[in-house]
């Protein structure tokens, strides 16, 4: 009986399914006539469960692929920033942010060790800022659960992955999300990261029928690197009210440029601006004028 099955588990030797109905799991082996095909963790697939192994026949195409880590499917990524050791870097979050919108994979930002604040206006601003262009924002101490509830709500029956700079709290927010109560070396340890195993993906099941899968910590993230330059200013979701005189428009020194007219009026966060011009590394001449 042909039954449907998430891949949950990928190395270069093994995969394993699991079940979207029993939640079972089973090492999986793709049939003879599709043994060319690719396969990932993430990927849904269709097969049958012959003696303990589910033979995979068929792979569904794929909504996405990232690439490190190698997961296919992803709904969603939870972009965790600390505010505090290290401090919070709103340059770095941006190109992060860029990066997923051209992923096509929803971004939740989430502030984390908040605890470490002793005046939460700074943390105000960020998050106005963000809720303002449409992020779902958390703000949040991993260490306690206050904010978790809020997460595990909004990424109920999706594939979700962890990303953030190393030190942000990625491994003890994943301890929570899972109810695994460790130190987070444990975590790490639990859950296979380490240089050792860089190349298996696991995505771990919970709060039924959410996945979720931790990506290697980026200290650095250049959305050029992943996105041709000309096409950065599409990642930046407020941008795209505004219509410029050229539809091309790269909001940086062109005639009639509507996004210009915008971080005028305060309509932009100037900040926001600064941080796409810095990746554009373009210098605006009006910018000290404008954005004090
Ligand atoms: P990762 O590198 O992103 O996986 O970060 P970890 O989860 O390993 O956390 C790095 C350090 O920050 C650890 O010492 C954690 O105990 C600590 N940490 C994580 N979340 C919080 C938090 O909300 N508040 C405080 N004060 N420390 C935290
Ligand atoms: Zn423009």
């Amino acid at each position: 009986m042909s039954a449907k099955a998430l891949v949950t588990y990928r190395s270069a030797a093994a995969s394993r399914v699991t079940l979207l109905d029993s939640l079972k799991t089973y090492p999986s082996i793709l049939r003879k006539k599709i043994k060319k095909q690719k396969l990932y963790a993430g990927d849904f697939v269709e097969g049958e469960i012959i003696g303990d192994q589910f033979v995979i026949e068929k792979i569904e195409p794929r909504k996405n692929l990232l690439v490190r880590p190698p997961v296919a499917n992803v709904d969603n990524v939870l972009v965790v920033m600390a505010m505090r050791s290290p401090n919070f870097d709103s340059y770095l979050l941006d190109n992060f942010l860029a990066v997923y919108e051209y992923k096509k994979i929803e971004p939740i930002i989430i502030f984390n060790k908040i605890d470490l604040l002793e005046d939460k206006r700074e943390l105000e601003t960020w998050i106005d800022l963000y809720q303002n262009i449409g992020y779902e924002v958390v703000a949040l101490s991993a260490m306690q659960e206050d904010g978790i509830k809020k997460i595990k709500k909004y990424i109920q029956g999706d594939i979700t992955i962890v990303a953030g700079p190393s030190g942000a709290g990625k491994s003890t927010l994943l301890s929570k999300l899972l109810g695994i109560d460790l130190k987070t070396g444990e975590v790490n340890h639990k859950l296979g990261r380490g240089r050792h195993t860089t190349t298996a993906v696991t995505l771990y099941p919970f709060n039924h029928n959410s996945f979720i899968a931790d990506t290697p910590g980026f200290s650095k993230v250049e959305a050029t690197y992943f996105i041709d330059k000309r096409e950065v200013h599409r990642y930046f979701r407020e941008f795209l009210r505004y219509q410029c005189k050229f539809p091309d428009c790269t909001h940086t020194n062109e005639p009639g440029c509507a996004v210009e007219e915008a971080v005028k009026k305060g309509e932009i966060s100037c900040n926001r601006f600064k941080n796409y011009l810095k990746i554009m590394q373009f210098f605006w001449k009006e910018f000290d004028t404008i954005c004090k």
